[in-house]
């Protein structure tokens, strides 16, 4: 069955997946989203015995209905090769009463290479398809990790160019090293005086400019978005959800057909959004824990119904989940206003205006679904030092929010169903963190220094994404404030 794409914000004409992607967004500003989302048509005890890439078919096939077979099996086999340093492509670890899914092996050790080791093949097959003859530029806000690992995916790809604005002092150091040490000639990271919402906030801004469009036409260009709001992005992120269950299901940890709930690290709300979706498809999902930092507006919007961005911005240790705008809830707002796109707008347009908006009891019956709580920065720290002194296990600052969030649903609720908590980040891309986490004797090591302890101390060997930048040299350092992006992005492009 095909499955069309509508816009979130009016009852336009729906498009094609192929035409969803090529826009990232669509014109009158609205998320795409499926007309329906499409049921598992493989048994559980089928896909058990698959491996990832075909998973990653079964599930890809149902919603990119205009790619055909060869396609989208081109695609997923550029995507998911030995640019992950495991063939499992996404591993499971036991450790402390829970399944880590480790969504960390890709060329930029976090869960965005998931999904932007692929986006750029279904950019580019969805180009060739809808008879595209413009250079595609990939414009891209990043809280610090969807930058580089949309870098990588695009960097020297035929046919494309990619600007990143990443807040200038609200990475890691070593997001920020990955980044700037990026090689390409059709590549340009720029870090923005602001926050990332400051970055996304422009990105929008630029990609809804109507005249900067037409012009850019005129000189053979056009914009995409490898932001999470491409659904792109957001297909291939069900995917191992599935392949998760398949896991458990194959390794005998549960029967077939068995609820197991998901616990994910959340910022922009897209991972979690592809988790419902996977509940949606059928998966037995039962829960689907939203795991929160400092910047807890999602906590407040499920306790409440109240989504309220008024309030101080914190910095934490888990930047890449520093946001106070989760651009992809707007999926779940529409769903839940009964696929209502002027009821959405309106809350979308309060949320422009007034930086709040208020749901009803009737959309916030549906989320029962969802249960929401936050970590604070100690709770953070205190989950990294208790799973790797229990269980030797080393996690990152954004695992371990999901880690003590999980521990509170338990407390909460006393739910015992088998649990899976997304692991976003190897604990190697946020070391000084992680490494105070476990002693504070640690501060006075150089960013490098940590990185072999902390290699010795979890009995990792130190990925390649480290490796490699130890030593490569600064490529870019262009900064600007965040009412120039719009010039900087014009300079790049020579227009
Ligand atoms: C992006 C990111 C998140 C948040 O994911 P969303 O899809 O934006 O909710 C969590 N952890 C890490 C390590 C990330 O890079």
């Amino acid at each position: 069955m095909e499955v069309l794409y509508y816009s979130t914000r009016s009852k336009s004409e729906p498009v094609k997946a192929s035409e969803a992607i090529l826009k990232g967004l669509s014109d009158d500003g609205g998320l795409f989203v499926p007309a329906q989302i499409p049921a598992l048509d493989k048994s559980l005890k089928e896909l058990a015995a698959m491996d990832y890439k075909q998973v990653a078919y079964e599930v890809m096939k149902l919603f990119l209905t205009d790619f055909t077979e060869e396609e989208l099996k081109s695609c997923i086999e550029k995507a998911y090769d030995e640019k992950f340093d495991t063939e499992e492509i996404a591993p499971m670890v036991e450790a402390c009463g829970a399944y880590y899914l480790e969504l960390f092996h890709g060329s930029t050790i976090a869960f965005k290479d998931m999904a932007l080791s692929i986006l750029p093949h279904l950019l580019i097959t969805s180009a060739r398809k809808n008879k595209i003859q413009n250079k595609i530029v990939i414009l891209t806000a990043t809280s610090g990790d969807t930058g580089k690992a949309a870098l990588a995916g695009f960097a020297g790809v035929e046919g494309t160019g990619i600007i990143v604005f990443y807040p200038k002092d609200g990475v890691s150091p070593i997001q920020e090293k990955q980044m700037v040490t990026q090689k390409g000639d059709n590549t340009l990271v720029v870090g923005i005086h602001g926050n990332f919402d400051d970055a996304q906030t422009g990105v929008k801004m630029i990609f809804s400019d109507k005249e900067l469009a037409k012009e850019m036409d005129e000189k053979g260009f056009q914009f995409s978005s490898a932001n999470s709001i491409n659904i792109g992005r957001l297909v291939p992120q069900i995917c191992y959800y599935v392949y998760a269950y398949a896991t458990l299901l194959k390794e005998g940890k549960i029967s077939e057909g068995e609820t197991i709930n998901v616990v994910v690290p959340t910022g922009n709300f897209g991972n979690i959004l592809a988790a419902f979706y996977a509940k949606n498809m059928g998966l037995p999902i039962g829960k689907l824990i939203c795991a929160s930092n400092d910047n807890k507006v999602l906590y407040d919007f499920f306790s409440t119904g109240t989504y309220d961005r008024n309030r101080e911005f914190v910095l934490t240790t888990s930047p890449s989940m520093d946001i106070l705008i989760s651009s992809n809830l707007e999926r779940l707002i529409y769903r839940i206003a009964g696929n209502d796109a002027d009821k959405n707008k309106e809350l979308m347009a309060a949320l422009g205006g007034q930086g709040k908006y208020e749901i009803t009891e009737e959309m916030k019956a549906q989320l029962v679904d969802f249960y929401g709580n936050y970590a604070s920065e100690a709770e953070t720290a205190k989950t990294i030092k208790k799973i790797y002194e229990d269980c030797g296990y080393v996690i990152d600052t954004h695992t371990a929010v999901a880690a003590a969030v999980y521990e509170k649903y338990k407390a909460d609720t006393k739910d015992t169903a088998k649990t899976v908590i997304a692991s976003t980040a190897s604990p190697f891309k946020f070391t000084r963190s992680v490494m105070n986490a476990i002693d504070t004797k640690y501060d006075t090591m150089s960013d490098f220094e940590l990185v072999d302890e902390l290699s010795k101390l979890a009995n990792v060997t130190v990925p390649q994404a480290i490796e490699e930048i130890r030593t490569a040299p600064v490529l870019h350092d262009k900064q600007c404030d965040v009412d120039k992006m719009k010039d900087v992005v014009r300079e790049f492009l020579h227009i």
